[in-house]
């Protein structure tokens, strides 16, 4: 998913408040972690069974706030796709799209049916496509999926995708930085098991809550050098902010097994050099984590 509300979007005043258990593991202990934005009502806490830091209270996940969590998304493509070709970005982008369906492959052991939850504007599907898959995208968004459609050719259904009738099941789902936003995860991931094939994947993509620079600064703040309000998460539409232990917990809870993590950076040229092995595959301090895994109950 796209970048979504900022700093500046913090005052955004919900109707309602919710408190609500750990969303990934439904663990009810937890402690502070910060308060902010409107009113500072905003507040993150770790759970202290999982260790992800979610909010609770959190802004009553009603139409008024995902309209407004998700009203700052593109609805172009302009960025990756202009004038009939790939931009430089577009490139970049690309290239990693196709590693992530090599990976994707190299998994299942052949190309196969995809589904793409938060299809976005669907350069992901057009790659996918060009890569000889056979995708289909869905979209929260009327307006993306249309704009997918429409410059891609692409099948990319808009709603809620856990509402839509499928012509088949998949090979593999992916789902790039938009289960952070759900209040419910866990209703997914039975989900994920119910339209997936025998031997699926799910390639899963969220924000590092373990990056080097949150570690850091989580460490300024605390020895008090650094004292301005701490911003380091998107609100208030990211309703958790994941860590890999928090996910293999959560992973093992719902019946899914681990195959491969990993974390990236912001924007990735491919290339797998050995500081990129050590930072990203050993230490794992990226800004980005991906998963991928399969159902171990059927
Ligand atoms: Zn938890």
């Amino acid at each position: 998913m796209a970048t979504t509300l900022t700093a500046s979007n913090q005052e955004f005043k919900p109707k309602a408040w919710e408190e609500v258990p750990c969303p990934l593991c439904g663990g009810k202990n937890s402690r502070l972690l910060e308060q902010f934005g409107y009113q500072h009502r905003y507040s993150y806490r770790r759970c202290s069974d999982c260790q992800v830091a979610f909010q609770s209270p959190r802004p009553t996940y009603d139409q008024g706030f995902v309209e407004t969590a998700y009203e700052v998304y593109s609805t172009s493509n302009d960025f990756y796709w202009k004038n009939g070709q790939l931009t430089e970005q577009g490139k970049i982008v690309a290239t990693e799209f196709k590693h992530i369906l090599e990976e994707i492959k190299e998994i299942v052991g052949r190309k196969g049916k995809l589904l793409e939850i938060g299809c976005n504007t669907g350069f992901f599907l057009k790659i996918a496509k060009d890569e000889n898959w056979e995708p289909i995208g869905v979209e929260i968004s009327n307006t993306m999926a249309e704009v997918a459609r429409r410059q891609f050719e692409v099948q990319a259904l808009a709603g809620d995708w856990v509402q839509q009738k499928y012509p088949h099941s998949f090979d593999a789902i992916y789902c790039s930085h938009v289960i952070e936003h759900i209040p419910d995860p866990r209703s997914w991931m039975k989900q994920f098991r119910a339209v997936l094939n025998p031997g699926g994947v799910v390639c899963l993509s969220v924000p590092n809550m373990n990056s080097i620079d949150r570690i850091f600064k989580r460490f300024l703040k605390r020895i008090g050098v650094r004292k301005d309000r701490w911003q380091p998460w998107q609100t208030p539409d990211h309703l958790y902010e994941p860590c890999e232990k928090s996910m293999r917990r959560f992973f093992k809870n719902e019946g899914f097994q681990l195959i491969r993590t990993y974390t990236y950076p912001s924007q990735w040229l491919g290339r797998v050099s050995l500081w990129h092995r050590v930072f990203h595959f050993w230490l794992r301090w990226g800004a980005k984590q991906r998963y991928y895994i399969t159902p171990t109950q059927r």
